[in-house]
């Protein structure tokens, strides 16, 4: 079997891993010249972590973070260096303890361009990558898919998996819409370098400052204070990231940082378009559509990256057992409509946040649009807001708001991560995933979904698991790696840790 990965982001390589895993041959084309070097993500939760241990990765991961007491607070601030409204230590909270009970993994924070080049850097013998090769032509026969690229060179494989992002040629040449709300916010997202900072910033550090005053309601991630990575995301109106000055890009950064800076190096500008959208189909035929390609999450609490690698996960094992590949998109679709909930009504707290503290931007862009019109509506729009805000912001509001518990971003979500269950697809009356449990195993304990990437890996297969109680299993028609339980209730667990059947 030759399955072609169309898109070397996050998802795309986890997908590469993965089959890699099962011994089959894949090739991933990125149109790019190299790997993206923008940190658009960085948060990683213990799932995905999970995943990363069972390709191999996950200690390289870790490694590769800035010190936990840089990044486990959130700051809610006026400016990087300025006044703290409220420091959230997300490692403190309820959220965290049961976290670390469902998982053994930690949740770890490292940006995006770093993980894709860990990930790259150990792709498995079977796998292999080109560079420069943009998908352009796609046609299906009952056998296998035939492609073209810009290039002009074509390519035929069994299967093809789209991890093209949140433009999909492959989704648009398969005529797949998407729906939802395709417009939340406009971003611009400025990746910089500045070592002055990060060391200041080491004062109180965090990996997100949510900065709110009379000028800002925007987030900065703190990827690294001793290389002093930043990456800012500024919701704008109108206006793309190609219309704004280096001079105004970099007093944006001093503006927000709250002190006058030397040493900024502009990395790269981008706009992002943050959207709540699903696609209408997750597969078409002989192809199947990972991560953004199918799903555009609000980027409140990292849930695109891990989704996506839900998606993969859930995906890879199937071309294993090929009939099983049509429960791919079915299962996936309702399970990342639950997450896309989740990932919005975080968003809609940030909002509320800023809403609290007196900033009014529910109406802005409809402002703005009218603003369009006028002569010298731009600048009048951007002088009205200014003037605005200043009058409306109020700290104390902030501060009262940010108090409760409750109104914060919740970054570890244990829900989102561990308790989605799948409602329908390949399960007998199963559908949730394991509980990580201590097994034994040739005489030794190890944790129930550890074991089932190990197997995975030693099979050069993915294996399902029988926990066998008391309780009689039917007939099951794939072969299956047996452990005795002595509890009543008996399982077979699917090689993507979740329950096919109890009994
Ligand atoms: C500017 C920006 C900021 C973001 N901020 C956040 C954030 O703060 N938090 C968060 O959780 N998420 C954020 N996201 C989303 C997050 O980056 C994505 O969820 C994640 O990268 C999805 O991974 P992916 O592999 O599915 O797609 P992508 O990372 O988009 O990778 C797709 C790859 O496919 C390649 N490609 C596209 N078309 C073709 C083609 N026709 N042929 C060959 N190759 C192709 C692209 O070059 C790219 O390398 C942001 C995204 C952007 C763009």
């Amino acid at each position: 079997m030759k399955i072609i990965i169309i898109g070397a982001g996050p998802v795309g390589l986890t997908c590469s891993h993965l089959l890699g895993l099962s011994g089959i041959e894949n090739v991933i084309l990125e149109k790019q010249k190299k790997l993206s070097q923008h940190p658009s993500a960085h948060f990683l939760h213990s799932r995905t972590m999970e995943v990363f241990r069972d390709i191999g990765v996950s200690n390289l991961i870790y490694s590769k973070m800035p010190e936990n007491k840089y990044w486990r607070h959130i700051n809610y601030c006026s400016e990087i260096l300025g006044e703290t409204y409220r420091r959230h230590d997300h490692f403190s909270t309820e959220n965290y303890r049961k976290n670390s009970k469902l998982s053994d993994m930690d949740v770890a924070h490292l940006a995006l361009h770093k993980l894709t080049k860990i990930l790259y850097e150990n792709l498995p013998s079977k796998s292999s990558m080109i560079f420069d090769r943009e998908l352009t032509e796609l046609s299906q026969s009952e056998n296998g898919v035939k492609i073209r690229t810009n290039q002009g060179d074509t390519y035929e494989c069994d299967y093809l998996i789209a991890a093209d992002g949140q433009f999909s040629t492959v989704r648009n040449l398969l005529g797949i819409k998407m729906t939802g709300f395709g417009s939340w916010q406009d971003f611009i997202n400025i990746h910089f370098f500045s070592k002055e900072l990060g060391k200041l910033a080491k004062r109180s550090p965090a990996m997100v400052f949510f900065v709110l005053s009379p000028y800002d309601a925007a987030s900065v991630v703190m990827h690294d204070p001793d290389d002093g990575e930043f990456n800012i995301h500024l919701p704008i109106f109108g206006k793309g990231s190609q219309f704004y000055s280096e001079k105004e890009i970099k007093e944006i950064i001093i503006r927000m940082s709250g002190t006058p800076l030397k040493d900024i190096v502009i990395k790269s500008t981008w706009n992002y378009k943050m959207s709540s959208t699903l696609a209408n189909s997750f597969s078409n035929k002989r192809v199947f559509l990972v991560g953004d390609s199918t799903h555009q999450m609000p980027m409140a609490g990292g849930f695109g990256v891990n989704s996506g690698i839900k998606d993969a996960h859930n995906l890879c094992w199937k071309f294993s057992y090929e009939k099983l590949l049509e429960t791919y998109g079915e299962e996936r679709q309702n399970f990342d409509r639950e997450i896309l909930k989740i990932a919005s009504e975080n968003f809609v707290k940030l909002m509320k946040i800023a809403e609290a503290s007196g900033l009014e931007i529910s109406g802005v862009e409809n402002y703005k649009k009218a603003a369009d019109y006028l002569p010298f509506g731009e600048s009048l729009f951007n002088f009205a807001s200014k003037m605005g805000q200043r009058f409306l912001f109020d700290q104390n509001k902030a501060r009262a708001h940010l108090a409760d518990e409750r109104n914060l971003l919740c970054l570890i979500n244990p829900k989102g991560d561990f308790e989605i269950s799948y409602k329908s697809g390949f399960f007998e009356n199963g559908g949730e995933l394991s509980q990580n449990i201590d097994i034994t195993d040739k005489e030794s304990a190890i944790k129930i979904r550890k074991l089932l990437g190990l197997l995975w890996k030693e099979n050069k297969k993915p294996t399902f698991l029988q926990l066998t109680g008391r309780a009689q299993l039917k007939n099951f028609p794939y072969e299956i790696y047996n452990v005795p339980s002595c509890n009543d209730d008996s399982y077979i667990i699917r090689p993507d840790g979740y329950i096919y059947s109890i009994s």
